[in-house]
């Protein structure tokens, strides 16, 4: 899916969670556990405001185990509540009602104590688009039926998912747009498939994180094309774009006349990256 952000878009989608988040207990911010910064909405805190929220790093299946460690330390470090899940096949996913239990644990006290039967906590999905918001609601209902939306504040054509005994998710998730005045952000967005790369040069795509992977990923990436001399860093874009040449040629990914076709090789390497094959990365680092 590619959505084009206007400021009227991003106007109407804010106003959109805004409306939403009456109906709701806490908010389930999705990002994406390779890129937890660059796959997040610039305007969050805003957006969301005092609602309770636990922010989930999906995808962690496909991140660098040891950079998910650090990336929920550094959540935590701001007083959030975070957890790695993966949606795709469910891991993590079983303690988000445990964990939204906690967030909303005075809440629930103060029903309690009145006397009240604790109802279901309701929560609403929020994140960029591709960051595994409807796997996650998927996942999260499971066989149990949608139950329809017949009470008072939902919206025609929106139903609670009930997703157990005690968290309730609205079907509908909200749809954040990221921060890509940032190129940086483009560039990383573009290499997870969160943003369709032809809005970007793909062989640049491919430079800029083969310059992150050299330094960080080396040993994956010269074992995975062959490369004997790979540099320990590839300090410009041309010394990138260098070693995208050999991976080209290693690759066969040749256009007329011998020469290299770099949107092959880089098409290449993007696809390794997103698969997997060249491990499990993440392409940022928190700054602590
Ligand atoms: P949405 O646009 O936010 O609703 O994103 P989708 O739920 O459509 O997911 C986008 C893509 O990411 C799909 O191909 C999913 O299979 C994939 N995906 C979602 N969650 C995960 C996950 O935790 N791990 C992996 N490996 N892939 C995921």
């Amino acid at each position: 899916m590619t959505i084009q952000w206007f400021p009227g878009h991003m106007t109407r989608a804010k106003r959109q969670i805004q409306d939403k988040l009456k109906l709701i207990d806490v908010v389930l911010e999705l990002i994406d556990a390779r890129v937890p910064v660059s796959s997040r909405n610039p305007m969050i805190d805003e957006i969301v405001g005092p609602k309770p929220r636990l922010i989930l790093l999906n995808k962690s299946d496909l991140a660098d185990p040891q950079q998910n460690a650090r990336w929920l330390d550094w959540f935590r470090s701001f007083g959030h509540e975070v957890l790695a899940i993966d949606a795709n096949t469910g891991t993590g996913t079983k303690d988000i009602s445990a964990r939204v239990k906690l967030l909303l644990k005075e809440k629930i006290d103060r029903q309690i104590a009145k006397g009240m039967n604790p109802r279901p906590s309701r929560a609403l999905i929020v994140g960029i688009p591709n960051v595994g918001k409807s796997t996650l609601i998927n996942k999260l209902a499971g066989r149990s039926a949608a139950i329809t939306g017949d009470r008072p504040g939902v919206t025609k054509g929106q139903q609670w998912i009930r997703t157990g005994a005690d968290l309730e998710l609205l079907d509908t998730p909200g749809i954040l747009w990221p921060k890509f005045e940032d190129p940086e952000v483009g560039f990383r967005l573009a290499a997870t498939g969160a943003i369709k790369e032809e809005i970007l040069h793909v062989d640049e795509v491919a430079c800029f994180i083969l310059r992150w992977l050299a330094v960080e990923y080396r040993e994956a990436l010269a074992e995975r094309y062959g490369l004997s001399e790979l540099p320990s860093e590839l300090p410009d874009i041309a010394s990138a774009a260098e070693v995208l040449e050999q991976i080209g040629r290693k690759r066969g990914c040749l256009a007329g006349g011998g020469h290299v076709d770099y949107a092959k090789a880089a098409g290449v390497l993007l696809r390794d990256l997103r698969t997997g094959k060249l491990g499990r990365i993440t392409l940022e680092a928190p700054v602590i």
